[in-house]
């Protein structure tokens, strides 16, 4: 919700695409739901697909192994008249569905697999009740709020022969993805939220019982752990030299700076400046610490300079 009422206010944002389930249940008990795009068949496909990747834990029934690419396989073969329903299907990799052949899952080996099939899977609506009550905040923004499925985001995404990435899955949530998206030369802004500083209201001793008063918000030199600090270390110094990151304030004033390619420890705070204040975020760009505009541009003609 931070999020969505902060990007507001910088751009026109009309409407809203949330991704609300991993599959769409009404669809894995109805197949023969009517509208033009399920008749197509393939988007059903994909609802099955994650509703199964789910249910069977994205493991290898018959070996149990995870990390083999895994195919949808019949317990009992669609050659011995086995059903095309959700309930017939698990997950298998190719070396175990190739051995299985024309086996049932019992013939197989396995014959509890048949009735865990039979089992729906429970969990599916409680593990979505937070995306739901955030749903319900969404639309009392007064936005149209559109919801999609994971399958669909999926589908939506290898349709358009797009790579799987977070935001180029944010980008193909709901049936209002547009057909073409123009992606080349989009880096996204990474934002991870850090956190200020605790919120413990009181520190406890070792029985947990409270005892010592809240750890206060230590400002050192005028920064504060998080901040985004330029540290010019003089000449004289070990460590000199210009360091562009994120301050961890001591109360000893030896701080560390964590720039780009890492920490440098035992940076005097008199040597920083803060460039830009904490908000309880990092921002990374295209997987670099993200700076702000002028100092990207700065670096970028220190380094020609370099050069040449
Ligand atoms: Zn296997």
């Amino acid at each position: 919700m931070t999020w969505v009422e902060r990007l507001r206010r910088r751009c026109p944002i009309g409407a809203i695409s949330q991704e609300l389930v991993k599959f769409d249940t009404q669809l894995l008990r109805s197949p023969e739901i009517s509208g033009v795009e399920y008749q197509q068949g393939e988007l059903a496909g994909y609802e099955v697909r994650e509703y199964l990747l789910e249910k069977w834990g994205r493991t290898c029934m018959y070996c149990k192994r995870t990390t083999l690419p895994l195919e949808v396989e019949h317990m009992t073969p669609k050659s011995r008249h086995g059903s095309d329903a959700v309930w017939n299907l698990t997950l298998a990799c190719h070396a175990c569905n190739e051995r299985k052949g024309n086996q049932t899952a019992a013939e197989f080996g396995y014959p509890e697999l048949e009735a865990a099939g039979r089992r729906p899977l429970r969990d599916a609506a409680a593990v979505n009740a937070t995306r739901w009550a955030l749903y319900r905040r969404l639309q009392a923004l007064g936005l149209p709020v559109e919801t999609g499925t994971g399958g669909r985001t999926k589908w939506n995404r290898v349709q358009r022969g797009l790579p799987k990435t977070h935001w180029l899955d944010a980008a193909c949530v709901g049936a209002s993805t547009p057909a073409t998206l123009r992606v080349e030369g989009i880096a996204p802004l990474l934002i991870h939220a850090t956190g200020r500083h605790s919120r413990q209201m009181r520190r406890t001793n070792s029985y947990g019982f409270p005892e010592k008063a809240p750890k206060a918000t230590s400002v050192v030199g005028g920064c504060r752990t998080g901040d985004l600090v330029r540290a010019v270390v003089p000449l004289r110094s070990v460590k000199a030299g210009t360091y562009v990151g994120r301050i961890a304030v001591r109360a000893s004033g030896s701080c560390n700076v964590t720039t780009a390619t890492g920490t440098v420890q035992g940076i005097h705070v008199r040597y920083c400046t803060a460039i830009q204040r904490s908000d309880g975020y990092s921002y990374q760009n295209r997987g670099r610490r993200f700076l702000p505009w002028a100092e990207a541009q700065g670096r970028k003609r220190r380094r020609k300079d370099d050069e040449g």
